[in-house]
Formats: structure tokens, sequence, C-alpha cells
């Protein structure tokens, strides 16, 4: 078996683009170019708890980037440096090579890297931190929606909420691999999120439901929402054959979807349209803010009904 140190080596330390120093030293160095701002944002992975302990090694390496890669993106930012604190039962290669090469393959992607981390023995816990830039005053808060905003959803979620109820054998999927990749190998909106700068007057990430998300941001900006049925991305979820409600509740309370929910003011909707277009990328309003504080789904006839902020939420919803 590897040593720790053989382990690192082999497949920890990677070639990085903008970085002065990578991993092997006690630090990273790299420089924030001038005119920036940071971010930073660590999202945690636990074996039992956020995937299962024999999801493919591969894609959860992926994943792990992957929701950490979605946080910068929900700021307008744009990703540039990761580390990845690490706890592993045993020192089992087979396990770690496609883990690191999921791993590397996502930064890659998003053109983020790999500069360093710790690995300790211990159950299977993934710890990613992620560094982003954003031009100094331009990061899009979630505290920045105004009444009269219109809302707005990217992607199509409820995919990962329905891939993983498919895997639970909660529903049968006749066509799953949309949903199982949605739920496993999540595409972070690093493009969309720096292409509404100036435009989105306040943004989030979908990870743990589009209606407790929602609420974060009202109640961070002050201000209610109107979701109109008719408007929800329904239809591309109806070939799933499965019932109206459960694709609703996948929709507005299943987590894991790593899309874009943001506010921007009506007359963005021409650029959004044509943002949508030049990122081929569903964009959809959903809905709008109002002054008054509250959270209704309205229906094609104007009547409204109180929606509660069903997120997840660790210490109230069992675990998934
Ligand atoms: P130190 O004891 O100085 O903290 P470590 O033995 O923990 O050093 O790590 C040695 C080098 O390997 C460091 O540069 C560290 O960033 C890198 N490293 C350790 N674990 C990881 C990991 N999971 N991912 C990337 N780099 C890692
Ligand atoms: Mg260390």
């Amino acid at each position: 078996m590897a040593s720790e140190f053989e382990l690192i080596a082999r497949h920890f330390i990677r070639p990085v683009r903008h970085t002065q120093l990578g991993g092997g030293d006690d630090c990273a160095l790299f420089i924030p170019r001038p005119g920036m701002a940071l971010l930073v944002s660590t999202d945690m992975l636990v074996a039992g708890i956020h995937f299962f302990a024999d999801t493919d090694p591969w894609g959860l390496g992926w994943k792990a980037a992957a929701v950490n890669l979605s946080d910068i993106a929900a700021m307008g930012g744009c990703p540039r440096w990761m580390t990845l604190a690490l706890a592993l039962p045993q020192a089992e290669e087979a396990w770690v090579a496609p883990f690191a090469e999921g791993f590397a393959a996502c930064c890659a992607a998003f053109d983020t890297d790999w500069v360093g981390g710790d690995t300790t023995r211990g159950p299977l816990t993934l710890c990613p931190t992620v560094f982003g830039e954003i031009p100094t005053g331009q990061a899009i808060r979630r505290d920045g929606a105004r009444a009269g905003d219109l809302l707005w959803v990217s992607g199509q979620p409820g995919r990962a909420a329905l891939g993983l109820w498919h895997l639970q054998g909660h529903v049968t999927l006749p066509e799953p691999a949309p949903c199982l990749a949605a739920l496993h190998t999540p595409q972070p909106r690093v493009a969309l999120g720096r292409a509404l700068r100036g435009i989105a007057h306040a943004m989030l990430d979908v990870s743990d439901g589009l209606l407790g998300d929602l609420a974060h941001m009202l109640k961070a900006s002050g201000v209610g929402a109107v979701l109109e049925d008719a408007a929800l991305p329904l239809a591309a979820l109806r070939v799933t054959g499965v019932a109206e409600d459960r694709l609703r509740a996948a929709l507005l309370s299943g987590g894991d979807d790593y899309e874009l929910l943001f506010a921007a003011p009506p007359a963005q909707t021409a650029a959004l349209a044509a943002l949508a277009n030049t990122l081929d990328l569903p964009l959809t309003r959903i809905g709008r803010l109002e002054a008054q504080a509250g959270l209704w789904l309205e229906d094609a006839q104007g009547a409204r009904t109180p929606l509660a902020a069903q997120g997840f939420d660790h210490f109230v919803t069992p675990t998934r």
C-alpha cells in the first residue's frame, strides 16, 4: 500500500497555470491580479451525508470541485485556485487515483489550479476550499435584490433530485442519464455568473433547493417573491413520466442542482435572452420580487398560495 507521501506526490501535486508555487511546499503562493478582490469559499462533503460511500470516485472528485466552483460562480467571480483537505479511511490507490483525476478534471475544465491541501486518515471526508477573483466592487451578493426585479433560474433545476430518487427507487426514469449526470457531474455555471456582473442585482447557487435558497435571498434583501406556476421550467422534466406534483417538488425543493438563481431588473430581459443564446443555457424567468415579505405560488388565474421555504437543512431534514 502506498504511503501518504507517495499518494500525495503521485496524485495530488498537479501542474499549475496561475500560481507562483503550487503543491509541495509549506504553502502555495499566488498573486491576485491588480484591481481584483479575492473570493473564498469552503464546501465540505461527508460520506453517508452528502454522498454514498460507494459513489464512483471519479464522479465524486468532479463533484467535490464543482460544488465549490459553483459558489464562486454564484458571486460572479472567476475561480483561480483550489485546495483540498481530505480524510481517507485507507490509502487505497485504486480509489485515490480516479478520485484525484475527477477532481483535477473539474478544476482544469474551469481553469482553476489545484494548489495544495492536506491528507489524513479518517472517515471519508472531502473539504475543498476555492479562491476566486472578482473586480473590486462587482461581486453579486444575495442582499441586492429589489422589489420589481424579475427572478430567473438557469438550466433545468429538479434533475439532480430526480436522479437521486431514481437511485433510491422512489421513481423509475425511462432515460435516467441526464438526471444522473446532473446529480453526479454538476456543471458549475461559471461563465453565466461572470456574464451577470452589472446585470443581476442579487444571486446565489441552488444547492439546497430552489425555495430554500430563494428564502435566503429574500431575507437578505428584505423583499418577498411571487413564483408563477405557469412559468416554472417543468416541460423538460415531463419526459420523465413522473407525476406533476413530484416534478414540481423536485424543481422547487430538490437539492444538488447548482444552477444560478438571480434577480434582475425587467430592463435586462432582452440582454438575458441574448445571453442564454450565447451560452446555450436556458434562462427561465420564474417570478418577480415584491416589497411585501413572503413567498407565494401564483396560478394562471392569478390566485396565490403561500409556499413554505422547504430547502435542505441538515439539522431538520432527515439524511438523504
Ligand atoms: P505540511 O506538513 O507542511 O502541512 P503536508 O505533508 O501536509 O505538509 O503536505 C505536503 C504537501 O502536499 C503540501 O504542499 C500540501 O499542500 C500538499 N498536499 C497534501 N495533501 C494534499 C491534497 N489532498 N491535495 C493537494 N495537495 C496536497
Ligand atoms: Mg499539512
